[in-house]
C-alpha cells in the first residue's frame, strides 16, 4: 500500500486513489487501467501514461491427462522465461510459483540450477502468475516451490506476501500460503519472526558430508542449524513447518538415513513430505522405487513423525521446477 500511495503522490493524484487502485487490482481483477471507472476519465489517463495492469500470457501451456497444468510466462523483453503450475485436487486448487529466472543455489538434482542464475523477479513478476493464470479465481492455495530460493530474492517475496495476505491486497489466509527455502538462516528468522505462513525446508539428505555434495548450501548454512534455529519458534497451530525430501535411489533412501532424518528433526512438530523424482535428462539421479519410498515413510510414521508422500503430478508434461522452461530455452537456442 506504501508504494501505491506513493505512486498516487508522485502524479499528484487524490490520496484515496492507492486504496482504489488497489481495490480493482486485487478484489475486482481487472485487466485494464480503463476498467477503473470510478477514478476519472483524467486521472485513469494520468496513470496509465505510466502504468500499466500487468498480466501476462503464457508462451507455452502444457496440460497433463492427471489435470494439472504448466504455464510458461516470458520472465522480461530478454528471452527468459518462468514456470507456473497449476495443480487441482480434490477440494483445492494450488498454484506454484517461482520467485526467480534460473537459480544460483546449485542443487545437483535440480533443472532450474542447470540454467543458473539469470535474475530476480519483483514482486509484481511474482504476483502476475499468481493473476494471471486462467484458473486465478479457483486458486485456493500457493506455494513457492517453482523456479529459483525464495530467501535469495527476499525483500521482493515478503512484498509479495504482504499482497497476497493483506486487507488491502488479495486477503489470503497466511495458512493457504507455503514457502519453500533450502535453509537461507538470517532469512527464515526474518521470516519465523514477520509471517504466518508455511515454511517448507528442502532437506533431501540427514547427513551433512552427503547433503553437502547435493546441496551446497549445506556448507554456509548447516541444516542442523536452520533446524535448531526453527526449534527457537514455537508456531502454532496455524503456521506449519515441514521438510521436503525428495526421494533418490541409493542417495538418500535407505532405512539408515530413515533413522537419521527421525533424529534430526526429534521434538520439533513438522511434518515430512516425501517427493517422487521426475528423471530428467542429462542426470545420475533416479527415483526410489514405490516399494523404497513405502519403506522409508512407514519407518519414519513408525518414530511418530507425520509423514507424507505426496502424489507425483504432471509427470506428462515436464511439471517438476525448471523442466519446461529448459526445454523452452533449448528450443529457442537450438
Ligand atoms: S532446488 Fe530450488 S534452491 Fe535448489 S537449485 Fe533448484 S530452484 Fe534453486
Amino acid at each position: 500500500m506504501t508504494e501505491l500511495s506513493q505512486i498516487v503522490k508522485e502524479l499528484s493524484l487524490p490520496a484515496f486513489t492507492a486504496r482504489q487502485i488497489a481495490d480493482w487490482l486485487y478484489r475486482k481483477n481487472i485487466a485494464s487501467i480503463e476498467e477503473m471507472t470510478n477514478i476519472s476519465v483524467k486521472n485513469r489517463a494520468t496513470l496509465s501514461e505510466k502504468y500499466v495492469v500487468g498480466i501476462s500470457e503464457p508462451v507455452d501451456v502444457r496440460v497433463s491427462k492427471d489435470g494439472a497444468k504448466k504455464y510458461l510466462f516470458p520472465a522480461s523483453d530478454n528471452g527468459k522465461y518462468i514456470e507456473s503450475a497449476f495443480i487441482p485436487e480434490y477440494d483445492r486448487a494450488t498454484v506454484c510459483i517461482s520467485s526467480q529466472v534460473g537459480c544460483r543455489m546449485g542443487c545437483a538434482f535440480c533443472m532450474t540450477s542447470q540454467q543458473g542464475f539469470q535474475g530476480n523477479l519483483s514482486s509484481t513478476g511474482i504476483l502476475n502468475q499468481y493473476r494471471s493464470i486462467p484458473e486465478h479465481e479457483n486458486i485456493t492455495n500457493i506455494v513457492f516451490m517453482g523456479m529459483g530460493e525464495p530467501f535469495d530474492n527476499a525483500d521482493e517475496l515478503m512484498k509479495s506476501l504482504e499482497i497476497l495476505t493483506s486487507d488491502y491486497g488479495y486477503a489470503l489466509a497466511p495458512k493457504r500460503i507455503t514457502v519453500s527455502t533450502i535453509g537461507i538462516i538470517p532469512v527464515i528468522r526474518s521470516f519465523m519472526d514477520s509471517s504466518r505462513c508455511h515454511i517448507a525446508v528442502s532437506l533431501h539428505h540427514p547427513e551433512a558430508t552427503e547433503r553437502r555434495k547435493m546441496m551446497p548450501v549445506e556448507n554456509k548454512y548447516p541444516v542442523k542449524e536452520v533446524i535448531a534455529l526453527l526449534r527457537t519458534y514455537n508456531p502454532n497451530k496455524q503456521q506449519r513447518i515441514s521438510f521436503e525430501y525428495v526421494m533418490l535411489a541409493g542417495v538418500n533412501d535407505s532405512l539408515q538415513e530413515a533413522n537419521s532424518l527421525a533424529r534430526l528433526v526429534s521434538g520439533l512438530r513438522c511434518r515430512i513430505n516425501l517427493i517422487r523424482y521426475h528423471s530428467m535428462s542429462g542426470s545420475s539421479f533416479v527415483s526410489s522405487s514405490e516399494q523404497t519410498i513405502e519403506q522409508f515413510a512407514g519407518s519414519l510414521k513408525k518414530k511418530g513423525l507425520i509423514t507424507t508422500v505426496r502424489r507425483s503430478r504432471g509427470m506428462d508434461i515436464d511439471a517438476a521446477c525448471g523442466m519446461l522452461s529448459t526445454k523452452h530455452l533449448n528450443t529457442i537456442t537450438c
